[in-house]
């Protein structure tokens, strides 16, 4: 019986790989002009830590982790997000010992039991950034700018960037209470989970995505009429230096994160075209999750985004950039006409190969007119010809494949001609 692959997984294969590659560049590229660093963290954690860190009244925690008990009777999550485990790495190697703030940034794949649906899966995966350890307000407008930066990079123009701050314990009390006096008539109206996480965590009702709960909320009182001082002051330094980098917002009130060590900054960037699922990243400060999470008191702020989601608005807004359809593994080919030149092909080959040019050759046996048909296979722009006539004028043969025509060429000038022709791939533009 031939065994699939698991629901909701799917296999990224070499004809899409390649876009990916060039995704994680970009990540990477862009990360590191902010100053932050790679952290390469498990893929499994202890359960408890997203528990605590992520939060156990989350749909997360409740309905989608990957939970299972180990050899050793321990209880295991596959990481459902990457902040949990970013912070865990920080406490343990106490980098809070350090000169702050920490910026570190992540990519990798993460894993909910969610329902199978277009473009989701249930081994996706993400890159995000977190700063710990500053809680002043320009480096929420840095991790913002990141963000924008990623997508403006790839070539994605259309998107939308939601801001809101959700204040601080010490604000946000009052706001609950008035927003729960607001909201009890319509207690009834509202969906199951949010009836479920009335007291506990009614701020969540506010982006709850139920038809019934949005209704509900319509009209509702606005946080930032909550803010205490300092909550206030930081959300105008954040909106001052967001100006200055010349990035758009739209304040959202209705963009929360209902958690309390949540705080002030929350953010998420939205794409027309995705519909119900618009977001493709977000994120937000969370003063408290550091303690929450067993570390000393330490602010901190980063966003995660999806990439699968991120690679197909690219796909969307920059089709000429991204469409997965001209790749080939390979830029040259070389080709022995009789078996007796396959030595030659082999030196031409790595020839070829040590000035950090891609090139393959045949390993089936294939006649020449067979050689030239698979060589039209791979994609390569060119092919090298080696025969009989060649090997004796010194002279191989380089056909273009893409202007269709082709020279006699000394052998030793080969990868010359072929450089001086070819664009390197850190000259690729991606962006329009
Ligand atoms: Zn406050
Ligand atoms: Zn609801």
């Amino acid at each position: 019986m031939e065994i699939l692959g698991p629901r909701g997984t799917r296999d990224i294969l070499p004809e899409e790989s390649y876009l990916w590659q060039k995704v994680e560049t970009i990540l990477h590229q862009v990360a590191q002009q902010y100053g932050f660093s790679e952290v390469r963290l498990p893929v499994f954690e202890h359960t408890e830590l997203f528990e605590r860190g992520v939060g156990d009244t989350t749909d997360i925690v409740q309905k989608e982790m990957y939970t299972f008990t180990d050899r050793g009777q321990r209880s295991i999550t596959l990481r459902p997000e990457g902040t949990a485990p970013s912070v865990r790495s920080f406490i343990e190697h106490k980098f809070y010992n350090k000169a702050q703030p920490t910026k570190w940034y992540y990519m990798g794949p993460m894993f909910r039991y969610d329902r199978p649906q277009a473009g989701r899966f249930r081994q996706f995966h993400q890159f995000g950034v977190e700063a710990f350890g500053t809680s002043d307000p320009d480096i929420d407008a840095e991790v913002i700018a990141i963000l924008v930066r990623i997508v403006k990079t790839m070539g994605i123009s259309q998107f939308q960037l939601h801001l809101n701050s959700v204040g601080c314990p010490d604000c946000r009390p009052l706001y609950r209470e008035r927003l729960i006096q607001y909201l009890t008539p319509f207690e009834s109206d509202l969906c199951a989970d949010c009836i479920q996480r009335f007291h506990k965590n009614p701020l969540r009702i506010l982006d709850c995505k139920s038809p019934k709960c949005q209704l509900a909320v319509k009209g509702h009182p606005v946080l930032s009429d909550y803010l205490c001082d300092r909550c206030g002051q930081h959300f105008e330094q954040v909106k001052s230096t967001l100006n200055l980098y010349g990035i758009d917002y739209e304040l959202d009130p209705q963009l929360v994160r209902g958690l309390d060590y949540y705080t002030k900054t929350a953010f998420e960037l939205l794409l027309p075209d995705l519909g119900a699922q618009a977001a493709i990243g977000g994120g937000g400060r969370y003063d408290g999750l550091i303690e929450e999470c067993g570390g000393p008191p330490t602010p901190g702020i980063g966003f995660a985004i999806g990439l699968e989601r991120l690679l197909s608005a690219a796909q969307k807004q920059n089709s000429k950039a991204w469409q997965a359809k001209s790749y080939s593994p390979i830029d040259v080919f070389v080709v022995a006409a009789e078996d007796e030149f396959i030595p030659d092909a082999c030196v031409m080959l790595e020839g070829i190969r040590n000035s950090g040019i891609k090139a393959d050759k045949d390993y089936l046996n294939r006649s020449l007119k067979a050689q030239m048909k698979f060589a039209g296979k791979t994609g390569a722009r060119w092919v090298v010809v080696i025969g009989e006539e060649e090997k004796t004028s010194g002279y191989y043969i380089l056909r273009d494949m893409k202007l269709h025509e082709q020279h006699q060429i000394p052998a030793d000038q080969i990868v010359d001609e072929i450089k001086s022709i070819m664009v390197k791939p850190e000259e690729e533009q991606y962006a329009e």
